[in-house]
């Protein structure tokens, strides 16, 4: 849970504004992969009974992969998002005048993770056959060389090309 309190924004009158400004540890969010702490700051307005409308940015890094070397990769993060928790209800709704924007942030970090991350664009990669890492130089296999593992595939695709 990430509570933000709105006791006191409750009781000013309707469009009244409160600023966030919340740092999140990695320990909070450990499922994000978070390189390091999350700042999350934004607005809070007061809707009367309609309930609470908070827009908040979110700044931070996560860790990651490169996909093609696998060596640790810090992605820059910066995401945006927008909710109104309701008086009473379903989530996202006031809970004992506090707010729990936990799934919010989680979300927002969630949306915008990359589908692929490289280390660099240029990145060789492994090669997958002997397993180095082409970034340090060629290895020993020959660029014609199959992976034994695509051997039987080869094979088949060749018979196909035949039968044709
Ligand atoms: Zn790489
Ligand atoms: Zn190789």
């Amino acid at each position: 849970m990430l509570g933000v309190a709105v006791g006191a924004l409750r009781r000013h009158e309707v469009g009244a504004q409160e600023e966030i400004d919340l740092r999140v540890g990695t320990e909070d969010l450990p499922e994000l992969g978070l390189a390091g702490d999350l700042q999350v700051y934004g607005k809070m307005t007061n809707l009367g009974a309609e309930g609470i409308e908070v827009a908040i940015e979110v700044d931070g890094s996560t860790a990651r992969e490169c996909a093609r070397c696998l060596a640790p990769v810090t992605v820059p993060l910066h995401a945006s998002a927008e909710e109104t928790f309701a008086l009473s209800g379903p989530w996202p709704s006031v809970v004992e005048d506090t707010l729990d924007v936990k799934p919010m942030v989680s979300e927002a970090v969630l949306l915008e993770e990359p589908l692929r991350v490289l280390c660099r664009p240029e990145c060789a990669g492994i090669c997958p056959s002997c397993g180095k890492d082409l970034n340090d130089g060629p290895c020993e296999c020959t660029a014609e060389e199959v992976d034994p593992r695509l051997k039987p595939l080869k094979k088949l695709l060749e018979s196909r090309e035949e039968k044709r």
